[in-house]
């Protein structure tokens, strides 16, 4: 089995041993592409989604939060084009009866090639270490040269054809390039067709009165219905954003990879209102700000990469994705958009009502443009968790799993350890917890040898075991551990509240991003 494939199911298993995640109505089976959060998973998430609220709405002076409804009035997705837009290619193989996504298979295809090329590239620069001239290499070297046209040309001629939607050429060009069902090889497919994504259902009890509405397939609509509200009753100025996280629904054809592609998932979304003309500008700007947002949590910089797109939504004039590498390789984990003013003109239109700002520095009226930034809060919970995720080797020849989780998205700050149930020591660890509980989650454990219970705390993602001794009777003191370095300190249990302090607030990594 591939390595990769392994990696990635330690990873559920985990998940699944730890309490993070469970597929939701197990007991019934499961529901495809559902899943729960347990005790420990629904902390790390709460975490993210106040590391991304707290970076981007209490930072920033110009940036305020919404909570709008999941359910809108029916027609905010014909305005937005969800109706008539809002559709995936799908294909089926007649053989293996397998269903896919068209645009998939393609990208899967040319990334492929790309491998090919950093591959040559990798070897090269092995070969004439820091002589290496990279992007020289990419534009001499006839193998490079010939893989790197071949991706590009595969997605620019895909982008057009859906573009225009000519779904003929999008099969035409599975065909020519050959690819076949992931699972079973087979060519045989059937004609590409177009797959609308909205969940939709009924408000209202009576079959006459009843209106058909729409699960929001994204959080985005509700900002911009909201936005002369926002703006008004804040007095805000231009640039400014308006964020907001929440629940979003989309019937996705393939929902695989476990909560990488979700049928109900949380999005957490921030649009951007400038001036027209301003938004290259703050497209630039946010693109940049967010790579370093995801970057502050330290979980290595070789794992993140903009991808630009060749295939432009319908509403965007710029967009690129931050991919992150997940265990089944790069993909999306954050897309950055341009979205003009397409939303908000349409919504004018549709409803009649004007979505206009007065600019008094120019003297008018107009609609602002926007740079949307939305990130999924599923998929960055799986892109924190898997690459936490480690099997360490010790110096003793002993191995040991830990989850080295951002000490700042830690479930559990620190847990609380007496090193024996008596002589008073599990009295002194309560009365620490006692302490601590106000500011942070800390746990109690008192079962098994310490050893067993660092394990247990490593495993579980708590970046600090704080150990209660006989000493600590005598002077006040214990040791704290350190989860990723195993390196022990004795501190004064007055100190305990500052450490973690230090360690783990938000002050801390956010103050990276400077
Ligand atoms: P993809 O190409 O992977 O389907 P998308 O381009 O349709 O994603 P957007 O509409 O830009 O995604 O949504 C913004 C973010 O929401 C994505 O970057 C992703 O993190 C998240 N997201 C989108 N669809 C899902 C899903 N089905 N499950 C989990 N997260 C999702």
């Amino acid at each position: 089995m591939a390595k990769k494939e392994d990696t990635f199911k330690k990873v559920i298993s985990h998940a699944k041993e730890y309490g993070y995640i469970f597929g939701s109505s197990e007991i019934y089976d499961g529901l495809s592409a559902v899943y729960d959060y347990g005790q420990n998973g629904a902390e790390l998430k709460k975490n993210i989604r106040e590391y991304w609220w707290k970076s981007m709405v209490q930072m920033h002076e110009n940036i305020v939060g919404l909570d709008a409804s999941i359910f809108m009035h029916p027609t905010t997705w014909k305005a937005s084009g969800h109706v008539d837009a809002f559709n995936d290619p799908l294909i089926d193989n007649k053989d293996s009866k397998k269903r896919y996504r068209a645009d998939v298979l393609i990208e899967d295809h040319a990334e492929k090639i790309l491998q090919k090329a950093n591959k040559e590239i990798a070897k090269a620069k092995k070969r004439f270490g820091d002589d290496f001239d990279e992007e020289q290499f990419k534009t001499t070297n006839p193998r490079v040269v010939k893989y790197l046209a071949e991706n590009k040309a595969i997605l620019a001629r895909m982008g057009s054809s859906l573009e225009k939607e000519d779904l003929e050429d999008v099969k035409a060009l599975i065909e020519e390039l050959g690819i076949g069902c992931p699972e079973s090889g087979s060519k045989n497919w059937t004609d590409v067709r177009q797959f609308n994504l909205m969940f939709g259902t009924k408000l209202g009890a009576s079959a006459d009165s009843a209106m058909d509405l729409y699960l929001r397939p994204e959080t985005a609509q509700g900002i911009f219905v909201n936005f002369l509200n926002v703006q008004k009753t804040g007095r805000m100025k231009l640039p400014f954003g308006i964020a907001q996280t929440g629940k979003a629904f989309r019937n996705e054809i393939v929902a695989r990879q476990f909560i990488f592609r979700m049928r109900e998932f949380e999005q957490m979304e921030m649009q951007f209102f400038v001036r027209p003309g301003e938004d290259q500008k703050y497209y630039e700007y946010w693109k940049e700000t967010r790579l370093k947002w995801h970057m502050s949590l330290g979980l290595g910089e070789e794992n993140y990469r903009f991808h630009d797109h060749d295939k432009l939504a319908h509403y965007a004039n710029a967009a690129a994705d931050i991919e992150f590498n997940f265990p089944f390789g790069f993909k999306e984990l954050e897309g950055i958009h341009s979205r003009t003013d397409f939303d908000l003109k349409a919504h004018e239109e549709f409803s009649g009502k004007k979505l206009q700002y007065f600019d008094h520095e120019l003297n008018e009226n107009y609609v602002p443009y926007v740079v949307e930034t939305s990130v999924g809060l599923d998929r960055m919970f799986l892109a924190v968790f898997s690459k936490s995720l480690k099997e360490e080797t010790l110096e003793d020849g002993s191995s040991r799993t830990v989850l080295k989780l951002p000490a700042v998205l830690a479930p559990t700050k620190a847990a609380i350890l007496p090193l024996v149930k008596k002589d008073g020591l599990p009295e002194l660890a309560r009365e620490i917890i006692g302490e601590l509980k106000w500011n942070f989650n800390v746990a109690y454990d008192e079962k098994d040898a310490v050893g067993r219970r660092y394990r247990r705390q490593d495993a579980n993602g708590t970046p600090f075991c704080i150990t209660v001794d006989h000493q600590s009777l005598e002077d006040k003191t214990v040791t704290i551990r350190d989860r990723d370095t195993m390196e022990q300190e004795r501190v004064a249990i007055t100190d305990l509240e500052r450490i973690l302090e230090e360690k783990t607030s938000f002050k801390s990594w956010l103050t990276k991003l400077k």
